[in-house]
Parts: structure tokens; sequence; C-alpha cells
């Protein structure tokens, strides 16, 4: 079983750790975030090293080279987001009422550099493994992007959990395009879809007996398609699924918190920076949770009131 148990348990650590560590970075002071972007930066041409090196290596330790390589180049792109550094050329919230397709365009502009940086890290790491028999870097990265793009489709139509915390004060201008809702029609296509693909993994994982390199990459991918399903469902259940990383939190300075404080800087000033709508009536939202439309609704109807 240790064939097994050792890949489950080294994926389970790589991602509690890594999406810690970049809540834990993200969560400094803003000076800071150059210095990390650097780190990182040394860490990807590492990992962009390892995964050609380790592209012809079809052994156990290759497995892990390119499962770790996969990881971090995802986590570059993950960081350069969360910081700031690329994300899209719209940089403010929408305005009340603001839906439907022409919405939807608002939301691709506001994550377009992010995108496009994707789908250039998606070809380097597909040319760089083309061909060779260690692929396992690879598939990490498209499992990484398929259902980080699932995730944030269902945002966008409206899930329970939106872990706005989570959301840095200068990107709260991005929680305008995501949607409260108890459930969307895509997040069972969503789920049933990557548990399909995930049994499909398992399985060949299981069958690869006589190869040590296949059993431990299958093992890895599955692992990290059983985690993203997780998240999916964290999305939608009634679960403080991030006291997972409230160790990553703790970086975050005081009055910087957003987490149970709708009132404070970021959400505010969000609110604040869209016409027509008071900073009260926004913090009054966040702070029932409701849709903003709807607090202002129930505001008139008091006012209203004789
Ligand atoms: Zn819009």
């Amino acid at each position: 079983m240790a064939q097994f148990g050792m890949p489950v348990l080294y994926a389970l650590l790589v991602w509690w750790f890594s999406t810690g560590a970049i809540i834990y970075l993200d969560s400094r002071p803003r000076p800071t975030f150059r210095w990390s972007m650097l780190g990182a930066t040394v860490l990807l041409a590492a990992s962009l090293y390892g995964l050609v090196a380790s592209s012809d290596d079809a052994t156990i330790g290759g497995a892990y080279v390119g499962f770790s390589c996969g990881i971090l180049i995802w986590a570059w792109l993950e960081m350069s987001f969360l910081l700031g550094f690329l994300t899209g050329p719209r940089k403010h919230a929408c305005p009340a009422g603001c839906a439907g397709w022409h919405h939807f365009g608002h939301a691709i502009q506001a994550v377009l550099y992010h995108e496009l940086a994707i789908l250039l890290g998606a070809a380097l790491v597909v040319t760089a493994t083309w061909g060779q028999p260690n692929q396992i870097g690879t598939w990490t990265f498209l499992i990484l992007w398929g259902m980080r793009q699932s995730a944030k489709l269902n945002m966008f139509l409206g899930v329970r959990n939106l872990s706005e915390e989570l959301f840095p004060a200068h990107l709260q201008y991005l929680t305008s395009f995501l949607r409260k809702k108890r459930m969307n029609l895509l997040f069972p296509v969503s789920v049933t879809a990557s548990t399909v693909i995930g049994v499909l993994v398992l399985e060949s994982g299981l069958a690869a007996e006589a190869e040590p390199f296949m059993q431990t990459g299958l093992t890895f991918l599955a692992t990290l398609v059983a985690l993203a399903i997780l998240e999916h469902w964290f999305l939608v259940l009634p679960l403080p699924a991030t006291a997972l990383w409230n160790w990553g939190k703790r970086s975050r300075a005081a009055g910087e918190d957003i987490a149970g404080a709708p009132e404070s800087r970021g959400a505010v000033l969000a609110v604040a920076r869209q016409p027509g709508r008071s900073v009260r009536a926004g913090a009054l939202a966040a702070h029932r949770g409701r849709s903003l439309p709807g607090a202002l609704r129930a505001r008139a109807r008091r006012y209203r009131a004789p």
C-alpha cells in the first residue's frame, strides 16, 4: 500500500502547504509583494528546469519531480494574480445590476492578463515535455488549470461560499464578479465530470501494477483531482473550509482582516468606488450576506414604513 500511500500523503501536504503559503504571502503588507514575486520567479525558473530535466526520467523519483514542478509553476501563476501583478485591464467593480453575457465580458476583462499567462504557461509546459515519457508535470498543470477554470465559472454563476476573506484588499473589486447563491446549474456537471475523470485516473493507477512510475504518477494525479473536487464541495457546503489555512491568514495586518468584518477597509472601499452606492448600504449588504439591490430594497421599505 506504501506505493499509493506515500504519493497521496505527499500530494496532500504539497496542496495544503502551498495554498497556505500563498495566502500567507498575499496577506503580508504590499511592499513585500515584489520580493515574494521575485522569490516565486526563482522557483519558477528552477521548476521549468526540473520539468525539462525530469521529462525523460520515467522512475518514481521522476514522478515526484514532475509533480512538484507542475505545482510550483502553477503556484507562480496563482501568486502573480493574487499579488496583483497579472490580473486584467479592468480594475474596478461593476455597478449593481450588471449581469448576463455583458457582465461575463467584464469578468473576462478583469482576469484577462492572468488567463493569457496561463495559456502561455500551458504552451511552455507542454512544449518542454513534448514526446517525453514523463508527462506527470504536464498533467499536473493541466488538471490544475481545468479544475480552477471550473471553480472560477462556478463562483461567477453563484455558490454559497465565496471565501471573500481570502481576497486581499487590493482585489476586493473582483468580488463584484462573484455571486452568492445556494447552487448553480454548472456545479453538478463540474462535480460529475471531474469525479468520472478522477475515477478513471485512479483505475489506471491501480492497474499499472508492473510500472511503479505510472503507479506513483497516476496516484498524484488522482489525488489532485480528488482535492479539486473537495474544493468544489467547499464552495457549496456550509463548512468553514478556509479554517484549514488559518495559519496562512495570520500574516494579515490588524485592520486589514476582511474575514468576518464586512465594514473593513477593503470591502467598504470596493463598494464606495461604485457609482450610485452608499458605503453604508454596501456594508449592510455585505454584513447580511445579501445582494446589494436586495439590501437597498429592504432599506427603502424600512424608510417608507410609517
Ligand atoms: Zn459587469
